[in-house]
Order: C-alpha cells, then structure tokens, then sequence
C-alpha cells in the first residue's frame, strides 16, 4: 500500500487540508479502479466501508493477488468533513459558496476535445489511451482558485486515469440503490447484483453534473463529436447510495466491503475464484420516471409508507400535521413505483422533499438531481 496526499489551495493563512489516497496493487498493471467516499461529507457509510476495503486490500496485496491498480479515498471531502454550525456537520454545501460539493464538476470534454482534433485513427485501443492522455493533460493544466475546485479537480485527476470509479454515497433514510449513465450500466450491473440493489435509476444527463456524471458524460460527448472513430467506452462511473445516514454498522461495512470485492475479482482485479452473482433483484429504471414528492406546507411528518414499500397511485405516503390549525395534509404518490428515500428530521419546511419513488415510465423533464 502507498499513502499520497494531494495538498488543497489553503483557503486561509495557517489553514491546509490534504487529500488522502491509498494506492493498491500494481502501479502500472492495466487496469485501474478507483473508489471514493463521501463527497457529500455527512454521508459517512461509505467511509466504514472504505476503511474495511483497505484492510482488505492491504491482505490481497500482500498475497500477491491484486491484479488491478486499486485507489481508495475514504474521505473524499475533507473541507466538508470540518464545516460544523452550532454543532451541526454541513457537509453537502460548501458554506462558502453554498455550491453542493457534488455539482458542477468540471466538463472533460469541453476541456479535452480541441486537443483531439486530427488525433485520433482506427485504433480503438490506440484512441482511448489519447483520450484519456488529453483529459489528463487538460485536468493538470488547470489551475484551481478555491479550496472547492481543488478538491473536484483532485478527485477528477484521480478517476480520469480509472476504468471503474465507484462513488460512495447516501440518502438521509434511503434503500440500497444506485445511480449511472444508460452506457455503464452493463457494467455495473454485477455490482447491482453482488450489492442487492433494488433500485438503480439511469440518467444520461441530469443537468446537475456530479462527479460520476462528470466523468461518463465527458466520455459519451466525446465518443459523439469524435462519432468516425471507436473509443472505448472508458472510465465507467457509479454513485452507490449505501441506504441512509445511520445505516452505518459493522455488519452491513462487511457486507458491501464483500460485495465490492467479489465486483472487483469478476472484472480481473483480483487473482483467484469468482463467486458468480446472485439473480438482479429489480430492472433498472429511468432516472425520468422517478417522482419527488415536496412539503406543500409546513409541519410535522408522519411517514404512512415505509422505505422500500412499492406503492401505487393515490396511495398516502406521509400526513403533514399543523397542531396549531389542527389541518392534516395528506400526501400520495402520483405513481407506481419503489419509496427509495424518506427523510430523518420528522418536521418539514414547506418546499422541503419529502420522499421519492422510482417508477419505470420517463415523465420528468428538467434538472432532475436535487440542488
Ligand atoms: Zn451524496
């Protein structure tokens, strides 16, 4: 194992963070897979099974079974880790700009393409390595002003390199479920398997442009505007959504821990015996045909649908109650589908989400990730 850090542009004087990445396996083996945890700083499951992967790892790579590049980042957002307010962690927004540390990430192919003009040949091999060398180059070049570009600039040098990037996230109360583009999901549908995901929703662009956006749209706009020529559809990404904020147990770290390894020995990465993946518990569905049910008012929730409950239209989800007006507001689904996310703080704002239900059939237009 190797430790590196990547210094983050200071934000003030005496104050600095590092990013931490332990490096495993082979430096220039052939493939490389990246795995980070909570961007989103508060989304801490991930982080426990990040720490039982590098144990893990640590093992494989002393018995000289690694044979893929691996990188993990357990803490993969340091500036938000630290953001306490009256005793509270923010570690979605960054309180500087109020910019979600999962937005907005760099486009790839805007900053890669003019470099690849009357570059590329026949050679699909041969054009994925210059593609991947013009992301690298052009992601190096950039000079980040804030501590927040420094940090999406670091993680994005990191993955560009990758093959496979797995990006460790949660819901406030949330099914196991993921998040991919249309193009990687053959890929990542062993992991869906190895994992029990029941709910993988896939958007090719959301609008909002997180980090495993960043990188499968970047990708997709070049295969498109380079469309003569075959690249290979490299480096595949996934935000993994590890169930909810306290879903953060040894047992379940052992078991995702598990589940990613056996991932990572299907695609070659680990020597030895691959268990073959369990059946897929559910078709992935379209990011477009999920519904986000919002607080029409204020009040206290009281959740009537529990978390992976499949519900049809009309069915209640949540009461919202007034106990100054007596008023009960009853909200229901618009949809059929599987109630993957509810929140944790049983008091709402008026705008506030409420719940979501992945459904099968697209009707959604817009942005369609949350701010
Ligand atoms: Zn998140």
């Amino acid at each position: 194992m190797e430790i590196r850090r990547t210094p983050l542009v200071s934000p003030s004087l005496g104050t600095a963070r590092d990013l931490l990445q332990y490096h495993f396996g082979p430096a220039h083996a052939p493939r490389r897979i990246v795995i980070q945890s909570s961007v989103h700083a508060d989304e801490t499951p991930g982080m426990l099974v990040a720490w039982v992967l590098k144990r893990r790892l640590a093992e494989l790579e002393r018995d000289g079974l690694l044979r893929s590049h691996i990188v993990v980042v357990p803490v993969a957002n340091p500036v938000g880790l630290n953001q306490r307010v009256s005793g509270s962690l923010i570690g979605r927004f960054d309180t500087d700009s109020g910019q979600n540390f999962n937005r907005q990430f760099l486009d790839i192919a805007s900053l890669a393409g003019d470099r690849l003009e009357g570059q590329l040949g026949r050679d699909e091999a041969r054009n994925g390595m210059l593609v991947r060398k013009a992301i690298v180059e052009a992601l190096g070049e950039r000079a980040p002003r804030t501590e927040l570009e420094s940090l999406q600039l670091a993680l994005l040098r990191l993955a560009a390199p990758a093959d496979i990037v797995l990006d460790l996230h949660c819901s406030l109360e949330g099914v196991l479920h993921l998040y991919t583009h249309a193009r990687a999901w053959p890929a990542f549908e062993p992991l869906a398997r190895y994992l029990g995901v029941g709910t993988s929703l896939l958007c090719d662009d959301s609008g909002g442009h997180s980090f495993d956006e960043a990188l499968n749209l970047g990708w997709s706009r070049l295969i498109e505007r380079f469309g003569d020529h075959p690249i290979p559809a490299a480096p595949l990404a996934v935000c993994v959504e590890l169930r909810g904020l306290h879903d953060v147990t040894h047992a379940l770290a052992e078991r995702d821990a598990d589940a990613i390894l056996q991932f990572i020995a299907l695609r070659g990465g680990i020597a030895g015996g691959v268990t073959p993946p369990p059946d897929l518990i559910r078709e992935p569905v379209p990011l477009t045909g999920s519904e986000q049910i919002d607080a029409p008012c204020a009040g206290v929730l009281v959740y009537r649908a529990a978390l992976g409950a499949s519900v049809k239209p009309g069915e209640p989800i949540a009461d919202i109650v007034d106990p100054l007006s007596d008023a009960v507001t009853t909200l229901v689904a618009s949809i059929e589908g599987v109630l993957f996310t509810r929140r944790v703080v049983r008091y709402v704002h008026a705008g506030a989400m409420v719940a979501q239900i992945a459904g099968a059939t697209p009707f959604r237009t817009g942005p369609l990730l949350s701010p």
